[in-house]
């Protein structure tokens, strides 16, 4: 070791700047600022042989700027963590501010497209207030590994074939992979050709992230030890689910439930089925013949189309969490709810049967709707999961539609054919056509279905 530790320190940090030294290198950086990648992915992308790849990925590993992870025979690249991003960010800007060249070049670049681009604060505002749709324009396995809360994802090679499917009279933000990446430019030029109003913006899905928007005030503990993809916990529409919560769940049942044992109410003799039998039997019956009729009115709610209208708010989730479970109607929940469980309790079922169907109701909800990378395996043919639920809300660009319906058990969608499981997929947009006009908080919600003009 060198008898000076400052000269010994210099010579580690030496180790990075060597690293960085290389301008395929740079580019690979900025790849993997995406997502992880594999390396023949990484030699693709970059215009390079695998051989060469590989090279240049072994000498930012030893420089300590990236990591691998290995699944079966594949080895995957990440960064080694944030402090590499801003690095190379650092690098970044130290250039656009001190190399004339660096300016010149961009300009060359950009000269068919709208010089002026939207800030992240204002991408942020304009989310908000719904003035604008962001488009994602990378590949789709980069915006499956994380994206800007919010955005639908069109690759740019897709984006000519899908202009039909864009809304009208929105401006259109697209976004990529950062400032050097030119997709985004080339999908403005696009849209303003076909006569939309389109803006690039400033910075992509890395600059996003590493302005630490995801503010985890909330730690749900599940969901980050093993999340399905990342997304913020405060992720768009979350207070609105929250209210959701208070109105629409159980606990309000609860309450209802317990002024209801006061009153003094009729039972009627021929009706009163269940009332002999134990409780695993009742429990076991309600969850077959009202998993059953739920599974049929979800059938109805998406085929009828003013109860559709009533459904939609449940598919207005863009992206999706265990709270999510609640997004429900107040008449959605007045036909599951009324109609079931006064019959029930008219066929004599027990308070205890009851609620224990409605505490496995509940879990097998939370489960469903969670962004838990849970595969369920062979009890995927009989139990409602995550996997499975997540494409009963596919958007109509993203995968077919009216598919697995399951509330509680999934066996009803095998046995009826309405079961869709591609293995190892997950879609990559929810919603429904028009999601990007659809109101945001429960208010405008609960009158959507009834506005005369309702799409
Ligand atoms: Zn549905
Ligand atoms: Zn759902």
């Amino acid at each position: 070791m060198s008898a000076n530790p400052k000269q010994a320190l210099f010579a580690e940090f030496a180790r990075i700047g060597q690293a960085l030294a290389n301008p395929a290198r740079l580019e690979i950086l900025d790849f993997l600022a995406q997502s992880e990648r594999a390396v023949q992915d990484l030699a693709r992308l970059c215009g390079l042989s695998v051989a060469n790849t590989s090279q240049h990925l072994q000498t930012l590993r030893a420089a300590g700027l990236v990591q691998t992870r290995k699944q079966g025979l594949h080895v995957f690249y990440s960064l080694a963590g944030p402090a590499v991003c801003q690095l190379f960010r650092s690098l970044r800007h130290c250039g656009e501010t001190h190399l004339a060249e660096v300016d010149r070049i961009v300009r060359a670049h950009r000269s068919g497209t709208p010089a002026e681009a939207v800030s992240l604060p204002e991408l942020r505002r304009r989310l908000r207030t719904g003035t604008a749709l962001l488009l994602d324009v990378r590949p789709r396995e980069e915006f499956a590994a994380g994206h800007i809360p919010g955005a639908r994802n069109i690759p740019l090679a897709e984006l000519r074939s899908q202009l039909r499917h864009l809304p009208a009279g929105v401006d259109i933000i697209a976004y990529c992979r950062g400032p050097y990446c030119f997709l985004s430019d080339e999908a403005v030029a696009l849209l303003s050709k076909s006569g939309r109003r389109a803006l690039r913006a400033g910075e992509g899905f890395p600059e996003w992230k590493a302005r630490g928007w995801k503010v985890a005030t909330v730690v749900l503990v599940l969901e980050r030890l093993w999340p399905r993809r990342s997304q913020p916990i405060l992720r768009q529409g979350f207070f609105t689910d929250l209210t959701y919560l208070v109105f629409n769940s159980e606990y309000l049942g609860v309450l209802l439930g317990a002024l209801t044992l006061r009153l003094p109410l009729p039972t009627i003799p021929p009706a009163n089925l269940m009332a002999g039998l134990s409780l695993p039997v009742q429990f076991l019956v309600l969850l077959l013949v009202f998993d059953f009729a739920q599974w049929a009115i979800h059938n109805l709610l998406h085929r009828v189309p003013i109860l559709w209208r009533i459904h939609k708010v449940h598919h207005s989730i863009i992206d999706m969490d265990w709270i999510g479970n609640w997004r429900f109607h107040g008449v959605e929940i007045l036909v599951y709810r009324v109609l079931l469980y006064p019959l029930a309790a008219l066929c004599g079922f027990g308070v205890e049967a009851m609620f224990a169907y409605g505490v496995f109701n509940t879990a097998i909800g939370h489960f469903a709707h969670s962004n838990l990378n849970v595969r369920l395996g062979p009890l995927q043919y009989l139990i409602n999961g995550p996997q499975m639920h997540l494409w009963h809300h596919t958007h109509p660009d993203a995968g077919p539609v009216n598919q697995n319906f399951a509330i509680s058990l999934s066996l009803w969608d095998w046995l009826f054919r309405t079961a869709y499981v591609p293995a190892g997929q997950a879609p990559t947009l929810l919603g429904f056509d028009g999601i990007e006009r659809y109101p945001t908080n429960i208010l405008t919600q609960t009158i959507e279905p009834f506005r005369p003009d309702a799409p």
